[in-house]
């Protein structure tokens, strides 16, 4: 594994030599791909590395695919796959872990609110020997005050519920390492919430922090009702608490109920009583209607994900996979 880097022999350093794959999933992205790839190959030359990069197309109907076929063409190092339709940022993110074949792996957004300039100063995190490198974003810009208060909201909910925490404001952007990338390929589960899995994982993880530019071109396609989904999602996926409230809540109705019960049980025996009372009872029956039908509806979410689960249908399906001459170059040695 080890030679001797240019730069480290002229001073006299060694390095270990090593190949790195940056995983991009990409949805209808034609107005920035252009000037993504030139910043990302700008920030990748410099590590003076091996590298590919894997473009996942998870079904972009705009010319996105037309502008990656050219971005193959020019350099050897890209690699596309292509989804037979959109199966969503989850499934591209980890059709890219599977297909990619470095020693390391950053995923990176393609409408530039991460910056690929970071990488090197991630891959250096790495070569110090922790197998994940998650970046914090301390400032988000161009988001709206609402989802950035619902984005807070939703990391104290999931870190009360889940027994492994998630780092709070940590997105998608990171680095691991080829054991941690081995060990997520390893999990087969249809619900792919990605942030959680890679919390599950373990290993030594470190967090840099970085300020989130806003999109640079494009729109997110992140509407509020799919991220409420996704909250859904990282909820049901990393916590049953929410069957348990369920029972707590019902637990306590009916305490409730029997010590009202019993007061006017005591009270009609002893001071008698007029038939009266319709709002108690009415309010009372509309009280628990609601709360019963709350808690089928919280076994129905887990149930319809047992469902989704038990048909074990693959994660994505590929259109499409032509690799980087990295891979090639790898399979003819
Ligand atoms: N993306 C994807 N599939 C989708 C939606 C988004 O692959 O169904 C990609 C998108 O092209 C971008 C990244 O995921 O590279 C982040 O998407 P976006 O900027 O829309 O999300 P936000 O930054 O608003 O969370
Ligand atoms: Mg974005």
């Amino acid at each position: 594994m080890k030679n001797l880097h240019p730069i480290a022999r002229a001073e006299g350093r060694e390095l270990p030599s090593y190949t790195l794959t940056v995983v991009v999933p990409v949805f209808n992205e034609e107005s920035v791909l252009p000037i993504f790839h030139d910043r990302l190959v700008n920030a990748l030359s410099a590590l003076n590395h091996e590298w590919e990069v894997i473009y996942v197309d998870d079904g972009s109907t705009d010319r996105t695919h037309f502008i990656l076929q050219q971005l193959r063409a020019n350099s050897q190092e890209v690699g596309v796959a292509r989804f037979s339709r959109n199966f969503g940022k989850e499934e591209a993110m980890s059709a890219g872990l599977r297909l990619a074949s470095g020693d390391a792996v950053v995923i990176i957004d393609a409408d530039l609110q991460d910056p690929p300039e970071l990488i090197p100063s991630m891959v250096d995190a790495w070569l110090e020997g922790v197998d994940i490198v998650n970046m914090r974003r301390s400032h988000r810009s161009g988001e709206s005050w609402f989802k950035k208060a619902t984005a807070h909201a939703f990391y104290r909910v999931i870190n009360r519920l889940s027994e492994v925490p998630v780092p709070e404001d940590v997105g998608d952007f990171r680095l691991l390492s080829r054991r941690a990338i081995d060990a997520l390929n390893l999990l087969e589960e249809r619900n792919r919430f990605m942030k959680g899995l890679f919390a599950w994982i373990g290993f030594p993880q470190v967090t840099l922090n970085y300020s989130r530019d806003a999109r640079a071109a494009g729109h997110s396609k992140w509407r509020y009702w799919r991220l409420w989904n996704f909250a859904l999602e990282g909820i049901t996926g990393f916590s049953v608490a929410p069957l348990k409230i369920a029972t707590y809540v019902g637990l306590a109705c009916a305490g409730i109920t029997f010590i009202y019960a019993a007061y006017f049980l005591i009270k009609t025996l002893f001071i008698g009583e007029s038939v009266k009372g319709f709002p108690t009872l009415i309010v009372t029956v509309m009280i628990l209607g609601g709360l019963q039908l709350m808690a089928i509806g919280i076994i129905g979410e887990y149930l319809g994900r047992l469902f989704i689960e038990s048909k074990r249908r693959p994660l994505y399906l590929l259109e499409g996979y032509q690799p980087s001459a990295l891979v090639q170059s790898e399979e003819k040695s």
